[in-house]
């Protein structure tokens, strides 16, 4: 049983084990004796007291597992040190936390594809238990999983968030081919804000939305391409409603963007495809979830399916 628990992490050993009712009872310890105070950074052996964390993991041999894992309360004696004591932290379970990280990825790797609700059940039939609100907050805690720095050249357009009242905007990386971040607006002053947040953009593809020609206005130097696709469809509505007059003033307004779009091969079907994921989504959350629910799920959703598939 102790390899077991070595599968976890290298440094925890098996103190003893036992099986009740539906779960197995791991209660398990970690055999460093010096620990780290995560305030100062000095090393301390002096211990204050030991108290379990009870843990939950994957479930194995159609049994949940629980971890109840010998958790010490540390003094810290560093005097410049602003804390006198610290907890022992455990590598495979974030702090206070009551799931193992590779049970969260599990479950959040299920409920990506499914509503919360219907996630907690099919949890259940597998021995995880996760009601829907931990999903939830699991989901809304998630870490960062874009780095910001590592993008260069995006294309953003709108969804609807609820139809004719309320839109978003989505961006998405024409490099990876995946959604990196959503916002919950489509207005001139938050688009502009918003790319401010990955410093090493070079190019931002859009379709003909004059709202989105702020989008780059954090990049003065970014290329601004107004996507062909777009223009050719602009082309034939104006000719078939003989409009041509205004498109043709539209295009003056946006003149360089255009240009770009014509130069570079940047189009913005993959805005396109990614709005209907999203929509997908959301139908799959009913439509009654938070925007940062919709969000977690849909990042969560881009970076598995490039993982798993
Ligand atoms: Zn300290």
């Amino acid at each position: 049983m102790d390899e077991f628990i070595k599968l976890l992490n290298q440094d925890y050993e098996l103190v003893q084990y036992r099986i009740k009712d539906k779960a197995v009872i791991f209660n398990i310890q970690s055999s460093k004796k010096e620990l780290t105070c995560p305030f100062c950074g000095s090393k301390s052996i002096w211990v204050h007291s030991i108290y379990q964390r009870e843990i939950q993991d994957l479930p194995i041999q159609d049994r949940q597992v629980i971890l109840l894992v010998d958790t010490r309360k540390m003094f810290c004696k560093n005097p410049d040190c602003l804390h006198k004591t610290f907890a022992e932290i455990h590598p495979f379970a974030a702090p206070r936390a009551k799931k193992t990280e590779r049970l969260a990825k599990n479950i959040i790797h299920t409920s990506t594809q499914l509503s919360s609700l219907n996630a907690s059940g099919l949890l259940k039939g597998e021995n995880i238990t996760a009601c829907k609100s931990s999903i939830c907050s699991l989901l809304k805690k998630m870490p960062a999983i874009v780095d910001k720095s590592s993008v260069t050249k995006v294309c953003v357009d709108d969804f609807a968030l609820r139809k004719r009242f309320s839109y978003g905007t989505a961006m998405v990386d024409l490099g990876s081919h995946r959604i990196i971040d959503l916002i919950p607006s489509r207005e001139t002053s938050d688009v502009a804000k918003w790319p401010a947040a990955f410093p090493n953009i070079q190019v931002v593809s859009r379709d003909g939305a004059a709202i989105y020609s702020s989008a780059a206005d954090s990049h003065p130097d970014a290329v601004q391409a107004n996507d062909r696709f777009h223009l050719i469809k602009g082309l034939s509505e104006a000719i078939n409603k003989s409009k041509l007059q205004s498109f043709v003033e539209g295009i003056l307004k946006d003149l360089k963007a255009i240009k770009n779009g014509i130069i570079y091969s940047y189009n913005n079907g993959l805005a396109e495809g990614s709005v209907n994921k999203i929509k997908v989504i959301k139908r799959i959350m009913y439509g009654r979830n938070s925007f940062d629910l919709l969000k977690a799920k849909v990042l969560f959703h881009e970076l598995f399916h490039v993982e798993f598939n």
